[in-house]
């Protein structure tokens, strides 16, 4: 894979590709975005380009690709060459990749970083480091961190991800380029994860992401997945929406489980919205097709039936409200029947 073979990415992989034709990359990018839409993809694909043994080798033949694809041979990967394939594999000196332990990025991972940083590229033209999930850092981390981004080593990038940039120190966030990914069109997203699965059914699992066997339609998956290919992969949304339905029964029966933890509480309430904005086109239209919730459609247009458009609405504002406040801490229990009162308001479920 090359950046050009990004599906759906279209306006960042470009800005990427024009930086690498000029030769300006800098030392630090920040990626920001939702979760699973392809920014660690890119982050990998940006260091085999900037190593290709091949780039800046004009190719000179007729390219069947088209014109445009033809003008980024030269600076985008060849996917081909040593350094893309170690690249690819994980396996090269001059490409490191930083994930949470635990949950966080600790200083020891940092200073790893720092000392790998100090060396000069082995074989590659420039050290690229990956820190995935960058908002996780905790105290020591950012401070030590900081440190490195002011003095940035020569021969080097650092590129840091995050779907979560707020959480970021805004002193971190202040010396990286930011690059914005959103999510995928259906369509696009619809690609991505054929394209994935075919790969798999030929050469097998590679990554984390697992091929689907469920029964469900390609379809239901992938719109329940708001357009993030990594999350339909990972065949988490029907799971996910099996969760919200069984805690939503929960919240009206007054007893039982409520949200384990503050992830799974944003998460709930990401389906909630769209359960919200399913009964809001329930009232327009009576096609179950257009629903993102398709497959229980008639269970959604029964709930919006027995509502109006206006109540739908003040749930729908309560609920995104909350969303935006969830960065302040917010009591599980407090939050949990705050959210019982808005949906009994509107929902006649269970
Ligand atoms: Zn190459």
């Amino acid at each position: 894979m090359a950046l050009k073979n990004i599906i759906g990415q279209d306006r960042p992989i470009g800005i990427l590709l024009r930086t690498l034709d000029r030769g300006r990359i800098p030392n630090a990018y920040l990626f920001s975005g939702e979760s699973g839409i392809g920014k660690r993809s890119a982050a990998v694909n940006l260091a085999k380009a900037i190593n290709c043994l091949d780039t800046f080798h004009r190719d000179d033949k007729k390219d069947s690709e088209g014109p445009q694809v033809a003008a980024y041979r030269r600076t985008d990967a060849c996917d081909r060459c040593h350094s893309c394939e170690k690249i690819e594999a994980g396996t090269h000196p001059d490409v490191i990749v930083i994930t949470p332990e635990k949950g966080e990025i600790r200083v020891d991972q940092i200073r790893a970083v720092e000392d790998a940083l100090s060396y000069m590229p082995y074989e590659g033209r420039r050290k690229v480091v990956v820190i995935d999930d960058a908002d996780t850092m905790n105290q020591s981390a950012a401070n030590a961190f900081l440190k490195t981004l002011e003095e940035p080593p020569a021969e080097s990038l650092i590129v840091l991800i995050s779907s979560n940039p707020d959480r970021l120190p805004e002193t971190v966030r202040s010396r990286c380029s930011r690059i914005h990914f959103t999510p995928l069109s259906t369509e696009a997203c619809s690609e991505v994860v054929q394209t994935v699965n075919g790969r798999q059914a030929t050469v097998g699992s590679r990554g984390k992401e697992r091929p689907m066997t469920i029964d469900h339609p390609l379809s239901v998956i992938v719109k329940l997945s708001m357009g993030r290919p990594g999350v339909a992969l990972s065949s988490e949304p029907l799971k996910e929406r099996e969760r919200f339905l069984s805690l939503l029964r929960n919240m009206f029966d007054g007893d039982g489980e409520i949200w384990t933890d503050r992830d799974e509480m944003e998460r709930w309430l990401d389906m909630a919205v769209i359960l919200l904005r399913d009964m809001a086109i329930g009232k327009i239209t009576p096609d179950e097709g257009v629903l993102i919730h398709a497959d229980i459609g008639k269970t959604v247009l029964g709930m919006s039936k027995a509502t109006d458009m206006p109540s739908i609405l003040r749930a729908y504002h309560k609920i995104t409200r909350l969303k935006g406040k969830l960065d302040f801490n917010l009591n599980k229990s407090i939050t949990w029947n705050y959210t019982a009162s808005v949906l009994r308001s509107v929902l006649s479920y269970a």
